[in-house]
């Protein structure tokens, strides 16, 4: 089995309220929270995977007090150029930058397209917003890897369809030399999200979201679960770069 170097990228960080990331109100809701946005790299001797695409920069623009560099510049930081681009879901801080990286394959649960072109995310107001069309057309363009379910993208990198924050939602575990490591991506937004077994409140199914944090837990064992916008991953893992860690099986837990 192929052994991955896997690094997180921080292209983004914004101050936001504890209200948006633990659902709920409670008398800390309005507190301030920070929060940070990323993409993944998995890399190995024969695959440079990229993991989820981040913020589209026309878009970025729009989001007040956002601290943006495209995901691109970062990945030029560590000379990687992805064969393929793994999306954990298709919101629009997740799929964005797809048109940069021409020649990557998508892999995509099956749900979540469904779901993205069907009625109810065009319906549903709440949701609208969370879609980037331009990167969807782009993603359906191809060439897309629809996968139904668990499925081994490479030998040593797999992705799990979890569900719960979207139809769709799939999280990637890759095999590193010190263990396994799981992207849960926006299956768990915080640490505290899963520490706490509180979800937060953006959600497409409440009990898919607690069984995504079960089956999430199943899959790291005792290896590291990487959420998908905590701050906290920059200073819980060695840096690689000026907003880049290296996810280490045995430094995280
Ligand atoms: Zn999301």
């Amino acid at each position: 089995m192929s052994e991955f170097e896997v690094y997180a990228l921080c292209y983004g960080r914004r101050t936001g309220f504890r209200g948006e990331h633990f659902l709920g109100h409670g008398p800390d809701s309005a507190e301030p929270h920070p929060t940070a946005y990323y993409v993944w790299l998995a890399v190995s001797p024969e695959h440079t995977v990229l993991v989820d695409a981040g913020i589209r920069a026309s878009r970025a623009r729009e989001i007040p007090g956002l601290d943006y560099v495209e995901p691109g510049r970062l990945l030029a930081e560590l000379g990687a150029v992805p064969d393929i681009v793994v999306l954990t879901h298709l919101h629009y801080d997740h799929c964005g930058t797809v048109a940069d990286f021409p020649g990557a394959r998508f892999v995509v649960q099956q749900s979540e397209v469904d779901y993205w072109t069907g009625p109810w995310a065009k319906r549903i107001e709440r949701e609208r917003w969370l879609l980037d069309e331009v990167a969807l057309d782009h993603v359906l363009a191809g060439p897309l890897d629809l996968v139904d379910g668990d499925a081994e993208v490479v030998p040593g990198l797999s992705v799990h369809l979890v569900g719960g924050h979207t139809a769709g939602m799939q999280v990637v575990r890759v095999g590193t030399a010190a263990g396994p490591v799981v992207l849960a991506s926006d299956a768990a937004h915080f640490h505290e999200n899963l520490e706490n077994d509180h979800p937060a409140p953006l959600l497409h199914s409440m009990t898919g979201v607690y069984g995504a944090f079960d089956r999430v837990r199943e899959l790291a064992g005792a290896g590291p679960v990487v959420p998908g916008h905590d701050p906290e991953v920059l200073g819980r893992y060695p840096p690689a770069g000026e907003r880049i860690v290296r996810i280490s099986a045995s430094s995280g837990s």
